[in-house]
């Protein structure tokens, strides 16, 4: 093991917007290097220095590295990883988090591949200890059971952070960080994608970054009925999810589907409306912190993993809700 132990984390943004998923990996490497010793480093890649890179340099890392180019405005793993690379040079860092969003979920093994490093992906928990290094906690088996891992093998190792598993209040007291700028270098390799337009799905709240999700099932009967569940995400900025057989009929799109087969969701707050709870959904709801769930049926299944739960018609129950919460949110 070097005796280097700086942790970089790459981080994700929209429109020079930082996702919530990034600061939460700095705050984990910030915990990290608490025990190790090293230094927590922010690589930024974008079109410019922007409001974007000042949320960073002001999140307690010692470093932003900021990679300025026009091609980076916007995420291609090949762009990204050739700057990662180009930046890195012959010092590599001890570890490089990154938030296990679609992003992170692309570029974080092509990188591993690159350096030949250990990778682990959409960890829940990180330790260090001087004798193994970094040791990290994922779930397996669709969520039925947590995996421990150390890493072994070149530096930097690679891991992804499930968002929502390392909230932390925002920092408030820290010095504004020095940005370096880097440029990059592109290959033959860097320009094998061209990124040629962005077309926006519907919601703009991400499901696996939402503090509040409302998913619903079969039981919400036909796609008309889920404007009940964007009503109420709208009252409590909640992001909208939906089991499998909801987007298999075509009623909501993939990017919303909770399960094993679609989305992990860990948010404070969901509510499951006319879903069963088949082990396959619950492998991506699970973790969430408390669940709610509105089914006709009292012997559900989804009733065994609920905090609280309502036996009745989710199409009767859900109008109630938001005119409730309004008022609550109003007062
Ligand atoms: C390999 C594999 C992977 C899978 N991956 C996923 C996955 O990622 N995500 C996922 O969700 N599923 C997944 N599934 C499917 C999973 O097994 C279930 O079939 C699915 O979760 C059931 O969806 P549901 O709860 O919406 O529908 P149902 O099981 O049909 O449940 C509908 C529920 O709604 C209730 N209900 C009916 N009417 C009302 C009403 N008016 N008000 C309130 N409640 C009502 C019923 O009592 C019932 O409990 C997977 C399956 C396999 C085999």
């Amino acid at each position: 093991m070097s005796e280097q132990k700086d942790i970089w984390v790459v981080i994700e943004h929209a429109a020079g917007v930082v996702k919530s998923a990034s600061l939460e990996a700095v705050h984990a490497a910030r915990q990290l290097c608490s025990q190790s010793g090293g230094q927590v480093k922010a690589v930024y890649c974008g079109a410019q220095s922007s409001e974007g890179v000042k949320t960073v340099a002001r999140s307690g890392v010692s470093q932003v590295l900021l990679i300025a180019d026009s091609d980076l405005e916007n995420y291609t793993s090949s762009r990204y990883l050739t700057a990662l690379l180009k930046c890195m040079g012959d010092a590599p860092p001890f570890a490089i988090l990154m938030a296990a969003t679609n992003h992170g979920k692309e570029l974080a093994p092509a990188l591993a591949t690159h350096l030949g490093s250990g990778l682990a992906t959409d960890c829940i928990g990180l330790d260090y200890n001087e004798s193994s290094g970094i040791l990290v906690k994922r779930p397996v088996y669709a969520g039925k059971a947590l995996s421990s891992l150390e890493f072994s093998g070149p530096e930097p190792v690679i891991i992804t952070l499930r968002p929502n598993a390392f909230r932390a209040d925002p920092v408030t007291d820290a010095k504004e960080a020095p940005i370096i700028e880097h440029s990059p270098e592109w290959t033959e390799h860097s320009r094998l994608l061209h990124l040629k337009e962005i077309v926006k799905g519907s919601g703009t709240i991400d499901i696996t970054e939402a503090r509040i999700v409302v998913s619903g099932g079969l039981g919400m009967q036909a796609p008309e009925n889920f404007h009940l569940l964007e009503e109420l995400a709208e009252v409590l900025g909640a992001a909208v999810g939906a089991s499998r057989p909801v987007v298999d009929n075509g009623w909501r799109e993939y990017s919303n589907q909770v399960g094993q087969t679609g989305r992990t969701v860990g948010p404070d707050l969901y509510i499951a409306c006319g879903i069963s709870g088949a082990v396959q959904h619950l492998a991506g709801m699970s973790s969430s912190k408390c669940i709610v769930a509105i089914n006709k049926d009292p012997h559900a299944p989804i009733f065994d993993v609920a905090d609280y739960g309502i036996v009745g018609d989710a199409l009767e129950i859900l109008p109630i809700l938001t005119r409730e919460f309004k008022k609550a949110v109003q007062a």
